[in-house]
């Protein structure tokens, strides 16, 4: 534990020294607020660059997947905007690939990633396991008057509870303790020797990588193909450093996988299989004192995120 006491130390001061870096004195009241939390400021009127000003910072140990980044690296995070409400708005709720699909289109507009030696990333290069909270993160920057979305439960006690859609009340996927140990800090992957002499080293995939197997998915189900599932599952977790693989590198991927032995195949499905990170519940807790806990779910639906549910009732004028 002390372990990760000295982990926290040393990426505060990788902050510190970030903010050390950006332009003036006038950034000080971001700095104190970058080691807490997001800063609801309103903006000031300094630069007329207005989409600069609209990001907040975030501290990237506040995601599911945090630890998976580069040690030092920032979040930025700003509302969305109403074309990009208005893209989102047309999300088939029926269509899991629309969702997932519409959702990272709102990340690509609202979310930049700045890594510790100054370098700007690519939306595709988020986890794919932290896009719901992104996405959520979106919505309480979008709606801070309110428009919250709640998922009504009931206590033990018998008292109906609502418990809000907010980062305060999601739980996240535990991590596997077994995996613990076999995490290494610097490259941010696991690295597991097995009894047959193989190395894997392993890490949950970007949203870059989950594009391009998707693409992979639909073009083989066009093409009355059915892909591989056991693959698709296990594969995407095995290639670090990577967002991004071509139709033909899938393909040769697909072929080395089928000629895998048996022992490298249980064990890398049984690895993948403790690697389920994002938001898992939610929790609030009753005027009884009793932590009630329910399953992460859209009451709306995936489209009622961004679109206000009964806004017709809530802004005609009477
Ligand atoms: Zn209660």
């Amino acid at each position: 534990m002390s372990e990760n006491k000295k982990q926290e130390m040393s990426e505060e001061e990788y902050l510190k020294r970030h903010l050390n870096d950006l332009e003036t004195g006038k950034k000080q009241a971001e700095a104190a607020a970058m080691n807490s939390d997001i800063p609801f400021v309103a903006p000031t009127v300094e630069s007329s660059r207005t989409t600069d000003l609209q990001f907040f910072n975030m501290d990237v140990r506040e995601l599911p997947c945090g630890e998976f980044y580069p040690t030092g690296t920032l979040f930025m995070v700003r509302p969305a905007q109403v074309r990009e409400i208005q893209a989102y708005s047309m999300v088939d709720d029926n269509n899991f690939y629309d969702i997932i699909e519409k959702m990272n289109d709102m990340m690509q507009a609202c979310v930049r990633i700045k890594y510790p030696d100054g370098k700007m990333g690519s939306y595709l290069e988020i986890k794919d396991q932290d896009r719901l909270f992104l996405i959520f993160l979106i919505r309480e920057l979008t709606f801070q008057q309110g428009n919250s979305l709640v998922v009504n439960t009931k206590c033990t006690c018998g008292q109906d509870l609502g418990i809000e859609l907010t980062r305060t009340n999601f739980v996240s996927h535990d991590i596997d303790d077994k995996l613990e140990r076999y995490f290494n800090h610097s490259t941010k992957c696991y690295n597991f020797k097995t009894v047959n002499g193989k190395f894997f080293e392993l890490t949950p995939p970007n949203i870059g990588l989950q594009k391009a197997f998707t693409d992979y998915i639909v073009k083989e189900n066009n093409e009355k193909r059915t892909p591989n599932l056991s693959f698709l599952k296990i594969i995407p977790f095995m290639m670090p450093g990577r967002s991004s693989i071509t139709y033909d590198g899938i393909k040769a991927k697909v072929k080395e996988f089928e000629d895998m032995d048996d022992i490298s195949f249980q064990f890398l499905n049984s690895a993948v299989s403790k690697m389920t990170f994002g938001i898992k519940e939610l929790k609030k807790n009753c005027e009884c004192g009793e932590e009630v806990r329910t399953d992460m779910q859209f009451p709306t639906g995936a489209s009622g995120i961004f679109v206000i549910h009964d806004a017709f009732e809530a802004y005609i004028k009477e």
